[in-house]
C-alpha cells in the first residue's frame, strides 16, 4: 500500500487543497485502518472553511476537514475485537479518555479529552484512509449502504436530543429547522413515539422533505409567526418537547414560546455565544425545562438498529454527490447555495 494518499487540506477562509499526505498506519494495538468510502458535508465543516473558527477553537494548522463518514475494514491491531478486514463501519467521529467520570457514567460526550475528527488540532476524514480505535467503529448491516453508514453521525444527533428529552408515545413536538439535524431529529422523534409531529423552516424543499419523512404539519417561517402556528395546530396547548435545530436567538425564542406549560425544550443546533431577547418569562411561569446538547453519546447503535429496520430513512437526506477531487469546488458552491442542500456526500 502506498505511504502517501489524498486529501483535502484546509490552509486557509475558502482555501482548501487536494494534496498527497503521509497515509495513516495502526500505531496502537486497539486500532483499525480504514478505508474511507463515504463522508458528509457538514454545517460544521462549511463553517470551518468559511472562517476557519468555531466559537474559541481556531484552525492554526492545515486541517483535514471531516467528521461524517465510514469505510471499510482494511487491518486489524491485535488487541481488535469483533473486527476483520472486509467489514464495513460507521466511524463515531469523538474518541474519549475512557477513564474519567463522564466516561465511566456512559456520557462520554461530556469527556474533557475528546478528541474529534476534523476539528482541530485533529485530522478528519476527507482522505482515503484513518485509523481509528475499534470501540468507536460500528459494523454496518447488508442491509445499510456506506453512505448511509456516514449518515449515522447526524442520525446520532437526532437520537441523542430525543433521549435527552424523553420524548414518549402520543407526544406533541415541534421541530424548529429541517436541516439534516433537524430531519434526523424529526425521525428519531418519530421512532420514539411522537404523534403530532410540527416542522418549521423558511426553505419549502426542506418543509417537502419533513413531510415526506413524516412531519404531521409543517410551517413556513418565513411566512407565519412559529409560536403562534404550534399554539393552533395544539389547539392552545403547545407542545410536550420543542426542539431548536437552527441556533439562531430567534428561533430558541420560539422554541420556547411553543413549548405547553411544564414542557421541554431541547437545543440541538449551535447557537451564539449568547441570545438577545431570552424569553425568560414564558421559562419561569410555564416551568420549562430547556436542555443542552453536545454531539452524543452510545447513539450509534439505536441509529443503526433504527436505519437497519427501516424505522428512519437516512439515504434520502443525501441531495448531492461529490468525488474528493471535486470537494474544493463542491464546498465553495454547497456554501454559496446552502439552501438547495440538505446533505452533500464526499465519496472518495
Ligand atoms: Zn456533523
Ligand atoms: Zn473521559
Amino acid at each position: 500500500m502506498a505511504a502517501t494518499m489524498k486529501a483535502a487540506v484546509l490552509y486557509d477562509v475558502r482555501d482548501l487543497r487536494i494534496e498527497q499526505v503521509p497515509r495513516p498506519q495502526i500505531t496502537e494495538p486497539d486500532q483499525v485502518l480504514v478505508k474511507i468510502d463515504a463522508v458528509g458535508i457538514c454545517g460544521s465543516d462549511i463553517h470551518w472553511y468559511e472562517q476557519c473558527r468555531i466559537g474559541m477553537v481556531v484552525v492554526t494548522d492545515p486541517l483535514i476537514l471531516g467528521h461524517e463518514s465510514a469505510g471499510e475494514v482494511l487491518e486489524v491491531g491485535e488487541e481488535v475485537v469483533g473486527l476483520k478486514p472486509g467489514d464495513r463501519v460507521a466511524i463515531e467521529p469523538g474518541r474519549t479518555c475512557r477513564r474519567c467520570e463522564y466516561c465511566k457514567s456512559g456520557r462520554y460526550n461530556l469527556c474533557r479529552d475528546l478528541p474529534f475528527l476534523g476539528t482541530p488540532p485533529v485530522d478528519g476524514a476527507f482522505c482515503q484512509y484513518l485509523a481509528w480505535p475499534y470501540d468507536f467503529l460500528f459494523k454496518l448491516p447488508d442491509e445499510l449502504s456506506l453512505e448511509e453508514g456516514a449518515m449515522m453521525e447526524p442520525m446520532a444527533v437526532g437520537m441523542h436530543a430525543v433521549r435527552l428529552t424523553g420524548v414518549r408515545v402520543g407526544d406533541t413536538v415541534v421541530v424548529i429547522g429541517a436541516g439534516p439535524i433537524g430531519l434526523t431529529t424529526l425521525q428519531a422523534a418519530k421512532a420514539h413515539g411522537a404523534t403530532q409531529i410540527i416542522v418549521s423552516d423558511v426553505v419549502p424543499f426542506r418543509l417537502a422533505a419533513a413531510q415526506k419523512l413524516g412531519a404531521t404539519d409543517v410551517i413556513n417561517a418565513a411566512q407565519a409567526d412559529v409560536p403562534e402556528a404550534v399554539k393552533e395546530l395544539t389547539n392552545g396547548r403547545g407542545v410536550d418537547a420543542a426542539f431548536e435545530c437552527v441556533g439562531l436567538s430567534q428561533t430558541i425564542s420560539d422554541a420556547i414560546k411553543s413549548a405547553r406549560p411544564g414542557g421541554r425544550v431541547q437545543l440541538v443546533g449551535v447557537g451564539p455565544e449568547s441570545v438577545d431577547d431570552f424569553p425568560i418569562w414564558s421559562v419561569m411561569e410555564n416551568e420549562l425545562t430547556i436542555t443542552g446538547l453536545f454531539r452524543y453519546a452510545n447513539a450509534y447503535p439505536p441509529a443503526i438498529a433504527a436505519a437497519q429496520a427501516g424505522i428512519v430513512d437516512v439515504k434520502s437526506l443525501i441531495t448531492h454527490r461529490f468525488s474528493l477531487d471535486e470537494l474544493p469546488e463542491a464546498i465553495a458552491w454547497v456554501s454559496d447555495h446552502k439552501s438547495a442542500v440538505i446533505k452533500a456526500v464526499v465519496v472518495p
